[in-house]
């Protein structure tokens, strides 16, 4: 397996190197240069566990990892962390299915990559002889600086900080970070806004003078967002997991293709769908569910993505994003490899522009997907419907992928076994879901709300936030928005030097 970027031609790079330096060069994302394919049976894989499937999809996108280091990760990765043995549990409502990847430490999809990414991050290091200490930084709207803290906690030859706006995040993600345990683990709070926070981060990365002063110290910068190849990989495994699901339990014969509907922001979630399907997965369609923040659906009706237009915040607050990174790698795919279109089209997209089309033929490629969206209100009637009807509680991202679900069986009378990928347990969102269940608006204090949707559903809260009010509070700096350079210095104990 080799990889490369989207943007450029030449270079072609291993899976540690690719994870290892994150985005390449000129801007563009790795990608593989082709894809491995499926080559077991699927009746053969039906016994397989969840660490097993890892291993398996692991192996073929990362070869150049050997079999010990690949086990290991996995070990480490997804153990009694996640409250469900099943890891990523598939649940049936109605003729439904709920592939629930939430069980992690922070309540949301982002621990299925980040509880094994330091790992692939630390052993690529290692691999590839880089032997300074790997300081990851972070600038957080609430749901990634937690699931990067969990990931990295305790993780040897790692350090990482997390800056979060003072008063852009909820209660709960405020104390999900500041009670974070791990003497490897920073949380600081500035005073401004996410896009400060955002600013800091990408100035501190940028700055080669301070690279150079973390070098002599043995430290280097690395990030673990979501276009990092080390994240992707790892969240097709849940796909092929979910098929075997299904599998196991017959409710589909092998071979059979399925719809997977899936709640998307930065489109990386249903790209290792998309990979998944070019592994040779079955899969019928792949239906992508936006919030009113709908880039993507109109993108992928009319071959134009257009970002001029108004950000809204809405309740399902993961998926408020007009730039989904990830749609480059499917933009690379669909246009047959042609990396001068791509720079073209990035370019026009970064430009005043703002937006940019697609060939017919690109267009044409396109039809593995479907696209929709809903709005605030349809996603809290949403989470109504299905609780009245199953009994079941779901979040406001996957109530969204619920309503466009319906919409696309009512256009298409497609009869295909679907699975709603849900992202976050209803206990993260607590109030949205509250508000939809009730249809009222509550107003009391976010602990207060999760113990009162724990009386009205019967639903046990999740560990990882039980006792939260109650945890040692283990993080207490601030800072103001221009300080973000020298905390980073005093957290690492860099010396002052000219
Ligand atoms: C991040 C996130 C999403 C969006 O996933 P992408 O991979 O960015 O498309 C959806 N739901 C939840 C709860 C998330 O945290």
């Amino acid at each position: 397996m080799k990889y490369k970027s989207t943007r450029g031609n030449d270079e072609y790079i291993t899976s540690a190197e690719a994870i290892l330096k994150g985005l390449s060069k000129d801007k563009g994302l790795f990608v593989p240069v082709e894809f491995p394919v499926i080559d077991i049976d699927f009746s053969e894989m039906v016994h397989m566990n969840y660490k097993e499937v890892a291993f398996y999809v692991l192996k073929k996108f990362l070869d150049d990892f050997s079999d010990e280091e690949l086990k290991d990760a996995i070990e480490k990765a997804y153990d009694n962390k996640f409250e469900a043995e099943e890891i990523a549990p598939l649940v049936e409502k109605n003729g439904i299915y709920f592939l629930e990847l939430y069980h992690g430490k922070t309540l949301a999809f982002k621990d299925m990559a980040l509880s094994i990414l330091p790992h692939l991050l630390t052993k690529a290091a290692k691999k590839l002889g880089e032997d300074k200490k790997i300081v990851i930084l972070a600038a957080t709207s609430g749901d990634t600086g937690k699931a990067a803290l969990e990931g990295f906690a305790n993780v040897k030859d790692t350090e990482v900080i997390v800056f979060y706006p003072v008063n852009g995040v909820s209660e709960i993600q405020r104390r999900q970070m500041i009670t974070q345990e791990g003497n490897n683990t920073h949380v600081v709070a500035i005073n401004g806004n996410f896009d400060d926070a955002q600013r800091g981060v990408k100035e501190i990365f940028n700055d080669d003078k301070f690279a150079e002063i973390m070098a002599d110290c043995d430290y280097v910068f690395s990030s673990a967002n979501s276009i990092n190849i080390g994240r992707l990989v790892p969240q097709v495994v849940y796909y092929v997991y979910s098929y075997i699901q299904l599998l196991r339990r017959g409710a589909i014969k092998v071979g059979e293709r399925i719809n997977f509907v899936v709640p998307t922001g930065n489109f990386g979630n249903i790209l290792a769908g998309y990979y998944a399907k070019r592994m040779g997965l079955p899969i019928n369609k792949l239906i992508c569910a936006s919030n009113e923040n709908n880039v993507l659906s109109d993108f992928l009706s009319t071959g134009v993505y257009d970002v001029n237009r108004k950000f809204t915040l809405t309740k399902s607050p993961s998926m408020d994003i007009l730039i989904s990174s990830n749609l480059e790698r499917l933009l690379y795919e669909i246009s047959n490899h042609d990396e001068g279109l791509i720079r073209t089209m990035m370019k026009q997209l970064e430009s005043e522009e703002k937006q940019y089309k697609i060939t017919p033929n690109m267009q044409k490629n396109l039809s593995d997907f479907y696209g929709g969206f809903a709005t605030d209100d349809e996603t809290l009637i949403t989470i109504k419907k299905v609780y009245d009807s199953s009994n079941y509680v779901i979040d406001t991202h996957t109530a969204v992928a619920y309503n466009v679900y319906e919409q696309y069986k009512k256009e298409t009378k497609d009869k295909t076994k679907t699975v709603i990928v849900s992202t976050a347990s209803p206990y993260k969102f607590t109030k949205s879901v509250l508000d939809g269940l009730m249809d009222k608006n509550y107003e009391e204090n976010e602990f207060e709300m999760i113990r009162l949707l724990s009386k009205i559903t019967g639903l046990d809260i999740p560990k990882p936030i039980k006792h939260i009010d109650q945890k040692p509070i283990l993080h207490f700096t601030e800072c103001e928005k221009q300080e973000m350079k020298t905390v980073v210095k005093d957290i690492l104990h860099i010396e002052k030097r000219k």
